[in-house]
């Protein structure tokens, strides 16, 4: 029987299903040649998904797995607006530059003159964020050396080798040499490092907020002093960018004497993922710029708005605007108040599984969530087994933990990443630092010893 003669009576379609194989004939790499019914089509693809894993188990992404009933409900509600279409939904892009400026104000970007709005746009997410401010340093490059009547060809972005891959991607599709350094003494880029690798050809530096090997922020004030001291000396003028694809929705709250963003004059760009400690669901992120000079006008394009026409600066033409107003929601709902809770939660949460994770006396810790809330820790001894072995036999209890190694100059240590984030509660912690026990006796109980002393 099949199914498409079935629109009304979801059980018997569902029974005919299991009876005929109804949807299990459904081609899964072709289009189906014939209509399904809603509801079978849709426990069909529901029991597809039951395979992935489970979210609130997974300690290895950054992104927001969980959000208010009430942010359900306004992304529901704003599923069909299109954020490009800014004459049909110009309350949306009012809340897009309402973000832009809290944020601008949260990173202390100087107030632009005349009451203006903070330079900047929500992305898909930071790596739309990084093409953008990377497109932004190479064509400041460019118009500099062609300025100068200088050669303008061979173009490099100076970065430790623990950059996120989007930073090889920008290099890689925009044609510039990536510069990574490999990690020397520390689990990033260093000061003298970092000014040590610029030439007349360095568009800028990337300085990370933080790692997401171990969650580490890097000394970005350091950094741009470093940067500081190099121009003094050699007249090399280098721009700063801080990738805070993490950090720039915890240090705002949490480090507030840190100087990371606009305070510091070198600081020319700064980019962050909503959808990371923004508290939001994929896809929305943002990229700044400290003011319009950093950001070269033939990037812009002007789309139709309300009779005039607006400025815009994206890849895409065409997105959702459900995520952007979602962003705005929590900013509301939440206040700085609540922002620094639920982030203070996250990090004493990752405070105390690094801490159980260290009275196991087997682990060393590469770093505590003490900047973010993530605790990267290696085997400290040969045992007989691995991090990639612990990842393994914890992925039996549901938990997902990534293990891989570190970059080039540390690449020889590896390690496994929790990442806590908001959802994640003190009883979960309890619950997988117990796993985190029986996983380490079931693997010692496997040690190769033992099974060589039954042959
Ligand atoms: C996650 C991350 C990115 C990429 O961000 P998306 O929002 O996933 O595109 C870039 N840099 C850092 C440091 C990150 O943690």
């Amino acid at each position: 029987m099949s199914l498409h003669r079935h629109h009304s009576n979801r059980d018997a379609t569902i029974q005919d299903a299991a009876f005929d194989g109804g949807l299990g004939s459904i081609p899964r790499h072709k289009l189906p040649q014939r209509t399904s019914d809603a509801h079978a089509a849709l426990e069909f693809v529901r029991d597809e998904l039951m395979l992935d894993g489970n979210a609130r188990q997974n300690l290895a992404t950054f992104v927001t797995t969980w959000m208010e009933p009430q942010a359900v409900e306004l992304i529901q509600e704003s599923l069909e607006k299109n954020i490009i279409d800014k004459d049909e939904y110009p309350q949306s892009a009012e809340i897009e530059r309402r973000c832009v400026n809290i944020l601008a104000n949260l990173w202390h970007a100087p107030e632009p003159t005349g009451g203006a709005d903070a330079v900047g746009c929500s992305t898909t997410g930071s790596s739309e964020a990084a093409m953008l401010a990377g497109m932004a340093l190479k064509w400041r490059w460019r118009a500099r050396r062609a300025a100068a009547g200088l050669d303008a060809t061979k173009p490099n972005l100076v970065m430790g080798a623990n950059v996120q891959v989007c930073w090889e991607k920008f290099a890689r599709y925009w044609d510039v040499e990536a510069r990574l350094i490999p990690l020397d003494g520390a689990t990033h880029l260093t000061p003298a490092q970092a000014a040590a690798a610029c030439d007349e050809n360095t568009i800028g530096v990337v300085a990370v907020l933080g790692s997401t090997f171990d969650g580490s922020y890097e000394p970005v004030a350091q950094i741009a002093a470093a940067l500081d001291a190099l121009a003094a000396s050699t007249g090399l003028d280098v721009p700063l960018h801080v990738d805070a694809a993490s950090g720039g929705f915890i240090a705002p709250f949490l480090d507030q004497d840190l100087l990371w963003d606009f305070r510091l004059d070198r600081v020319k760009s700064i980019n962050s993922s909503g959808h990371k400690y923004g508290l939001v669901y994929p896809g929305v992120g943002w990229v700044l710029w400290r003011s319009a000079e950093d950001l070269p006008e033939d990037l812009i394009f002007s789309v139709d708005y309300l009779g005039g026409s607006m400025p815009t600066f994206a890849l895409n033409f065409s997105r959702p605007a459900a995520q952007v107003i979602a962003q705005y929601y929590t900013l509301v709902r939440y206040g700085f108040e609540g922002y620094r809770s639920i982030q203070q939660r996250s990090r004493d949460i990752a405070g105390a599984i690094a801490k159980g994770v260290a009275d196991l006396g087997l682990f060393t810790l590469l770093s505590r969530g003490e900047e973010l809330p993530v605790l990267a820790f290696s085997v400290s001894a040969p045992n007989g087994w691995s991090v990639y072995d612990l990842s393994h036999e914890l992925r039996s209890f549901g938990w997902i933990v990534p293990a891989y190694p570190m970059p080039e100059g540390m690449a020889e240590i590896d390690v496994l990443r929790v990442v806590v984030r908001n959802g994640f509660t003190f009883d979960l912690a309890g619950m997988f630092l117990a796993d985190l026990g029986k996983s380490v006796e079931r693997l010692n109980g496997k040690v190769p010893d033992k099974v060589a002393f039954h042959h």
